[in-house]
C-alpha cells in the first residue's frame, strides 16, 4: 500500500521537478553570464585603467582574473554537451578546447611567464594549438549537421576556403614575417593560430551555406567568438616576429572576448540551429558562391605567383583549392543531375502504389502510339472502382489506401508484361496496350474485373470492391493519346450507368460528340423557352372502375427530330447536370394541368417522375411548396415517383430527400418496384405511400405464373404497410382481370388509355366519366366478368 502511494506521489512530482530542474538550469546560465560578462568588462577596463608593472603582465590580473574569466564559459559549453543535443559531441569537443586554452593560460602564468627571456614558441603553445585542433573538431561536426545528405559536394567549400585563404595569408604574412623574424619554428607555430581561426571561420561560414548564409543566433556568436581570435592571433603574430609583443595589453583581452561570444553561443535559449530551408535534395541557392569566390582567390594567387616570386607552400596551396574546387563543382553537377531525375521520376510516379500516374500515363500513350507496326492498333482501358467511396467513408482513408495498393497489385499481375499500367486519379486506374483487335481489349478487361473476385481483407474487415472499364481503341475512338483517354472514359462512365462491368466505347455515349453537344445546347433552350410537353397518362382505381389520377410523361418537340420520347434526353440531361431545370420545367407544367383539371371538375392524383439526381437537389423541396401554393393545389396530390434502383445509389441521402418531401404532405411512389436492388428493411424504413410494380411482371402475368406469385406478394406487402399498389404495363383486358383479382389497387396501361395530349386527356376525362363511356365498357365488362368468374 505505502509503496503504492509512494509510487503516485513521485509520479505527480515529476512536473514540479522538470519545472525546477529546467528553473534551476537557466538559472545557472544567468549566473554564468552575468559573473562571466563582469569579469570580462572587468578584466578588460583592467587593461585600460590599471598601472601595469614593465613586462606589461600582471599576475592578478592577466594570471587570474583573464584566466577565469576566459575559462568560465566552460560551463555553458559542458552543459551543451551533456544535454541531450544532437551537437553534443561537438560541444563536447568546444569544451575540451576551451579546458585547454585554460590548461595552457595556468602553465604560461606559472611556467612560462617566469623564464627570461619567455620562449617562443613556449610550452604552453603546445596546449593552445591542442586547443585550436578541438575547437576545430567541434566546429566541424556543428558544421556537418546542418548539410543534407544531398550535398556531399559542399562539404568540400571548407576545405577550398581554408585552402585559398592559406595560400593568402602565407603568401601575406608567412613570407614577410619569415623574412623579419628569421626563425621559421616560431612563425609556423604563430602562423597555425590565424591559419586555424581561418579554418574555423570558413567552416562556420561553409556550414550556414545551405541556410542561404543566414546565420542562426548562436552561429553568428561563434563567427563572432572566431573573429575575435583571428583578430588577435594575427596581431599576436606580427608582434612576436618583430619581438614587440608585451603581455597585458588590449591584444590579451580578443582571446578572452572570443571565448565568452563561444560560452554565449552555449546558451541553450539559442539552441535554434541554422538550418537549411530545402528539403534536402535541390541545391540552396548561393551554393555556389563559397567555391567561386574562394576558387576566384586561388586563382589571384596562382596570377601573382607568376609575376611575383612566391614560396611554394603558396602556390601549392592556391592549386590544391582551385583542384578541389574542380571536384566539388563536378560532384555538384552529378548531384544536380542525380537531383533532376529524382524529380522526374517523383512527378511521373504515384507515391501510394508506386505505378506511373497520370502524367506518366500520357507520356507513355504518346510514345506507344509512334511506336505501333503496322497492323497494331493503341487500347487503353480506363478502370473505376465501384463502391471504393463507400470503403473509405466507413473504414478511413488509410485502409481505402491500403486497398487501392492491394487492387494496384492485382491489376499490376494481371496485367503482366502486356501492357502498362498506370493510377491517374483517386480510384482510377488506367492501362495501355499495343493490340489488334478490340476483342483482345474486352477480354483482358474481363480477367481484371475478375482479378477482384476474391474478398480483400483489411484490418479484420472483408470488403468486396468491383471496377467498371471502358474501352477504347485507335484510330476508330481517336487518333491522340488524349482523345483515346477520353473515349475510354466515356465507355467507362456508360458502364457505370448500365451497370455492366465493361463497356467499349460508342459515339452515341460520348456527350461530347458533336450531335450530342449540339442536342444538349437544343434540350437547354427548350428546358428554358419552356417548350417542353406534358403527355398525360390516366390510372384506373380497379376499386371504383374510375379514373385514379394521371402521371406525367415528358416529350420533347423537336425542331428537325419531330417528337422525341424520354428515352432520347433524359439520361443525356442526367449526365450534363441539366436534369433540375428539366424537372423544374415538367413540375411546373404537371401541376399547372393539375389546376387545370381542378377546374374542369376533375380532382385526380397527379404522378410526376424524379430522378436520383434530383434527390440532391436540396431546393427542389421549396421549389414543389411554391409551386403547389402558386397553383393552389393540395400537397397530397402531387405523387413524387421515385425509381426503385435509385434507392441502392446512396441509401442514406436518397432517404434523408424523400422523408424531407414526404414531411411537407407530397406522396412518394416506387417506380419500376421489383427490378431495382432495394432491401426489405430499406422500404420499411422509408416513409413511402404506394409502389409501382414494373411493367414486365405485368406482361409476363398471362404467361408466367410466377410473375403472379409476386404480384400477389407486392399486394401483401402494400397491404401490411398501407401502400397504394399499382400495376403498370397493363395491355390486355385479360391482364387487367387477373390484377384485379390479385388485389391490385390501381392499373395503367395501354389497355386502359395512352399516355394522351392535355386536350385529349380533357376530351378522355369527359367520356370516362359518362355512364357509357369510354372506360366504363372494357373495364366494367372486365371486372364484372372477372369478380362473377371468381364467384363461380
Ligand atoms: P415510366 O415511369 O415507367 O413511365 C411509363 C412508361 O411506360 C411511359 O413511357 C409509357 O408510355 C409507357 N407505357 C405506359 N403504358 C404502357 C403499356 O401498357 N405497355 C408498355 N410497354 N409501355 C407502357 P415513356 O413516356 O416513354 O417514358 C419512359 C420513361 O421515361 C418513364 O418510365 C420515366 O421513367 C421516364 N420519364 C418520363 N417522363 C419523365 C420526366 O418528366 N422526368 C423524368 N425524370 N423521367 C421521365
Ligand atoms: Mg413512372
Amino acid at each position: 500500500m505505502n509503496i503504492r502511494m509512494e509510487t503516485v506521489s513521485v509520479r505527480r512530482a515529476q512536473p514540479t521537478l522538470g519545472r525546477s530542474a529546467r528553473g534551476r538550469a537557466n538559472g545557472a546560465q544567468l549566473w554564468w553570464q552575468m559573473t562571466s560578462g563582469a569579469l570580462v568588462i572587468a578584466y578588460c577596463a583592467s587593461l585600460i585603467l590599471l598601472t601595469r608593472p614593465a613586462s606589461g603582465y600582471s599576475s592578478l590580473w592577466d594570471g587570474w582574473i583573464g584566466n577565469v574569466a576566459s575559462t568560465l564559459p566552460l560551463i555553458p559549453v559542458l552543459m551543451r554537451a551533456r544535454a541531450r543535443s544532437p551537437l553534443r559531441w561537438a560541444w563536447a569537443a568546444m569544451a575540451a578546447g576551451i579546458a585547454l586554452t585554460g590548461a595552457a593560460n595556468l602553465l604560461y602564468l606559472f611556467h612560462d611567464q617566469n623564464l627570461n627571456p619567455i620562449p617562443s614558441p613556449a610550452t604552453s603553445d603546445v596546449l593552445y594549438l591542442m586547443s585550436y585542433v578541438m575547437f576545430a573538431i567541434g566546429v566541424a561536426t556543428m558544421t556537418q549537421k546542418a548539410f543534407g545528405a544531398g550535398h556531399v559536394s559542399i562539404r568540400l567549400d571548407g576545405l577550398v576556403a581554408g585552402l585559398a585563404i592559406g595560400s593568402i595569408a602565407v603568401m601575406l604574412w608567412f613570407e614577410p614575417i619569415l623574412q623579419v623574424s628569421g626563425q621559421p619554428l616560431q612563425v609556423a607555430v604563430g602562423m597555425a593560430y590565424p591559419l586555424c581561426d581561418l579554418v574555423l571561420l570558413v567552416l562556420l561560414v561553409a556550414g550556414i551555406a545551405p541556410a542561404r548564409f543566414r546565420p542562426s543566433l548562436p552561429v553568428a556568436l561563434l563567427i563572432g567568438g572566431v573573429l575575435f581570435f583571428v583578430v588577435g592571433d594575427i596581431v599576436y603574430l606580427n608582434q612576436t616576429a618583430a619581438q614587440t609583443y608585451v603581455g597585458g595589453t588590449a591584444l590579451d583581452a580578443t582571446w578572452t572576448v572570443g571565448t565568452f561570444l563561444i560560452g554565449l553561443a552555449a546558451w541553450p535559449r539559442g539552441e535554434r540551429r541554422s538550418h537549411s530551408r530545402d528539403d534536402g535534395r535541390a541545391a540552396p541557392a548561393g551554393v555556389a558562391l563559397v567555391p567561386v569566390v574562394f576558387g576566384f582567390v586561388s586563382l589571384i594567387v596562382v596570377a601573382i605567383s607568376l609575376i611575383k616570386t612566391t614560396s611554394p607552400v603558396t602556390v601549392g596551396m592556391a592549386l590544391a583549392a582551385l583542384a578541389i574546387m574542380i571536384i566539388r563543382m563536378a560532384l555538384t553537377l552529378r548531384e544536380v543531375r542525380e537531383a533532376t531525375s529524382r524529380s522526374f521520376s517523383d512527378a511521373r510516379t504515384d507515391p501510394l502504389t508506386g505505378l506511373r500516374n497520370r502524367r506518366a500515363f500520357m507520356e507513355t500513350l504518346d510514345v506507344e502510339s509512334v511506336g505501333l507496326a503496322n497492323e497494331q492498333s493503341l487500347g487503353v482501358l480506363l478502370i473505376d472502382l465501384d463502391h471504393f467511396k463507400e470503403v473509405n467513408d466507413s473504414l478511413g482513408h488509410h485502409v481505402g489506401d491500403d486497398l487501392l495498393r492491394i487492387v494496384a497489385q492485382r491489376f499490376q499481375q494481371c496485367i503482366g508484361k502486356r501492357g502498362a499500367l498506370a493510377r491517374i486519379g483517386g480510384d482510377e486506374f488506367a492501362s495501355s496496350f499495343a493490340t489488334t483487335t478490340r476483342e483482345a481489349m474486352i477480354e483482358l478487361a474481363h480477367e481484371l474485373v475478375a482479378s477482384l473476385a476474391d474478398p480483400i481483407t483489411l484490418e479484420g474487415v472483408t470488403v468486396r470492391v468491383g471496377a467498371s472499364i471502358g474501352v477504347a481503341i485507335s484510330p476508330d475512338d481517336g487518333a491522340t493519346a488524349a482523345d483515346l483517354l477520353r473515349s475510354a472514359d466515356v465507355a467507362m462512365y456508360e458502364a457505370k450507368r448500365t451497370q455492366t462491368a465493361v463497356c467499349t466505347y460508342q459515339p452515341k455515349h460520348d456527350v461530347n460528340s458533336r450531335e450530342q453537344l449540339t442536342t444538349i445546347y437544343e434540350l437547354r433552350i427548350a428546358i428554358d423557352e419552356r417548350s417542353l410537353m406534358l403527355n398525360f397518362q390516366p390510372t384506373l382505381d380497379m376499386r371504383s372502375g374510375k379514373v385514379y389520377g394521371v402521371e406525367a410523361l415528358v416529350r420533347w418537340q423537336h425542331p428537325t427530330r419531330g417528337l422525341l420520347y424520354p428515352e432520347s434526353f433524359v439520361s443525356l440531361a442526367e449526365r450534363t447536370g441539366l436534369i433540375p431545370e428539366l424537372t423544374r420545367a415538367v413540375l411546373e407544367l404537371a401541376i399547372e394541368e393539375a389546376a387545370e383539371l381542378d377546374s374542369l371538375g376533375h380532382v385526380l392524383q397527379m404522378s410526376v417522375n424524379i430522378s436520383r439526381y434530383d434527390l440532391v437537389d436540396e431546393a427542389l423541396p421549396s421549389f414543389i411548396d411554391e409551386l403547389l401554393d402558386r397553383y393552389h393545389v393540395a400537397h397530397h396530390r402531387l405523387t413524387l415517383e421515385v425509381t426503385e434502383s435509385c434507392l441502392a445509389s446512396d441509401p442514406e441521402h436518397v432517404s434523408r430527400s424523400i422523408r424531407n418531401l414526404r414531411m411537407r404532405g407530397v406522396r412518394i411512389s416506387i417506380d419500376d418496384f421489383g427490378v431495382g436492388h432495394s432491401s426489405m428493411s430499406q422500404l420499411l424504413e422509408l416513409p413511402i405511400d404506394e409502389l409501382k410494380i414494373d411493367k414486365s411482371f405485368i406482361l409476363a402475368l398471362q404467361t408466367d405464373k410466377r410473375a403472379g406469385a409476386i404480384i400477389s406478394s407486392a399486394v401483401e406487402l402494400g397491404r401490411a404497410l398501407n401502400l397504394t399498389i399499382v400495376a403498370k404495363g397493363v395491355e390486355s383486358a385479360h391482364s387487367l382481370a387477373l390484377l384485379q383479382r390479385l388485389g391490385t389497387d390501381v392499373a395503367q396501361g395501354y389497355q386502359i388509355a395512352r399516355p394522351l395530349t392535355a386536350a385529349k386527356l380533357h376530351q378522355y376525362l369527359i367520356e370516362a366519366a359518362q355512364p357509357l363511356g369510354l372506360l366504363s365498357k372494357p373495364i366494367s365488362d372486365v371486372i364484372l366478368s372477372s369478380s362473377t368468374a371468381s364467384k363461380n
